[in-house]
């Protein structure tokens, strides 16, 4: 017997009609002899609702009272989706956060997992109910109630099928699954079968927006094997798996591009100690999280320090990085909100070499300038003027030939065998 966790997210959900589709699709589910817990969130826009009300009154809404509000959409999806299951003949059982419990920290609005307690859960699988337990919300230690931030409800799903341990979290979206790139971009995109959950959250962070990161941090922390789904059924989506040897013969598996990123140049400043943790300390205190740096070459003493965030923080970025110019002596801050960047990733960049110059002459014969490098073990970016970021793209696309079958690099014969269990 498997114990799957469902998720259903709002695109999923767009009324009562899907709430009933839904039920009879998770009711087949577990007539075919699994256990099934369904995780979901609000019906689709019922969140945005909430919070343009509370936003009406006031852009600076007590955190606490915020937090009790926007997480009505699931209240009523969840019970929905309970009363529909059982009219179809079902057992089934709507649960919330509370209930479950789901004990949170006390970050209101983006509130973090601390733990589940599944006792109730497993009783009622027990039973043979469907249960529903409602995703994006929580419990603090004082008993108030919490959200997990936008698009939460990923993490709920991963967080009930590790507490569970479940043997699969499947997340049912509008796409075929994980591609080799955004689509949008390079129609030649292809679906990948497997990819890693280290390779999705690189993906991820990258602006590639598959998965929510938290969701798959959690699943990279716990084993959880996710399978990303088309909602219409059909086709064999993505699964979302622990790393291993034969995906690290998979030298690059995807390119993301991240348009959301300015670069700030602070212009000549001594090159001396201290003076990067001047210009990065007030960033960090402000909570701001830098991407890439770069020093230039120091030129009579002088360099100058580039470095990237955030488009939606570069305004308090550009005014903390000034003061510290001040500080320093520096000239001046320029900023480029202009830029892209492209990244390439694979889990075999681990152990193969010559990635980055396959990555940079591809670039070099599409003429275009790389402005900044920053690398990982599994990826490679490079930040390029915004108006090439997409032909960056399908250029990496077409050379690391992501729009054939997946290429596999031939291992050098090891002495023994790997023992198979
Ligand atoms: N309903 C919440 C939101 O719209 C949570 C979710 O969709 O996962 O953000
Ligand atoms: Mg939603």
């Amino acid at each position: 017997l498997a114990t799957v966790v469902q998720k259903w997210g709002g695109s999923t959900l767009k009324n009562v009609e899907d709430v009933k589709a839904v039920a009879a699709r998770v009711l087949a589910r577990q007539r075919a002899g699994d256990r099934v817990v369904v995780v979901a969130s609000a019906l689709k826009g019922e969140t945005d609702k909430l919070v343009a009300m509370a936003k009406a009154i006031t852009e600076t809404p007590d955190l606490r009272e915020y937090d009790s509000m926007i997480s009505v959409g699931e209240q009523v999806s969840t019970a929905l989706l309970a009363i529909a299951i059982q009219e179809q003949g079902g057992k089934a059982r709507s649960m919330l956060g509370f209930q479950v419990p789901i004990k949170t920290d006390q970050a209101y609005k983006d509130a973090r997992i601390e733990d589940i307690n599944a006792d109730t859960i497993r009783k009622l699988l027990d039973e043979g109910h469907i249960v529903v337990v409602a995703g994006f919300q929580g419990i603090d230690c004082d008993g108030n109630i919490t959200t997990l931030g936008r698009g939460g409800t990923d993490t709920t799903a991963v967080a009930v099928a590790a507490a569970l341990q479940a043997d699969l979290c499947e997340i049912y979206k509008e796409v075929d699954g994980i591609s080799t790139t955004d689509p949008h971009i390079e129609p030649r995109a292809r679906r990948l079968d497997r990819i890693s959950h280290e390779e999705v959250l690189e993906l991820a962070s990258l602006g590639a927006k598959v998965l929510m990161i938290r969701a798959v941090e959690m699943a990279m922390k716990h084993g959880v094997t996710i399978h990303v789904r088309p909602e219409t059924g059909e086709g064999l989506g993505t699964l979302v798996v622990k790393g291993d040897q034969e995906m690290e013969e998979i030298i690059v598996s995807g390119i993301a591009l991240d348009r959301n990123q300015s670069k700030l140049t602070v212009i000549r400043v001594p090159d001396q100690p201290g003076v990067a943790a001047a210009l990065f300390r007030p960033l960090a205190d402000a909570n701001i999280s830098v991407d890439m740096i770069i020093q230039n070459v120091s030129e009579s003493g002088h360099t100058d320090v580039s470095f990237t965030v955030r488009k939606e923080d570069r305004a308090r970025a550009r005014k903390l990085a000034e003061a510290a110019a001040r500080e320093l002596g520096s000239e001046r801050v320029a900023t480029d909100d202009n830029i892209a960047k492209v990244s390439v990733v694979g889990l075999g960049m681990r152990s193969h070499a010559g990635v980055a110059a396959q990555m940079f002459e591809a670039l070099s014969k599409g003429g275009i300038n790389i402005q900044m490098i920053s690398t990982s073990e599994i990826k490679v970016s490079a930040v390029v003027d915004e108006k090439y970021g997409e032909l960056a793209v399908r250029l990496l696309h077409e050379t690391f030939q992501l729009d054939q079958p997946r290429p596999r690099v031939k291992k050098p014969a090891k002495a023994k065998g790997k023992q198979k269990r």
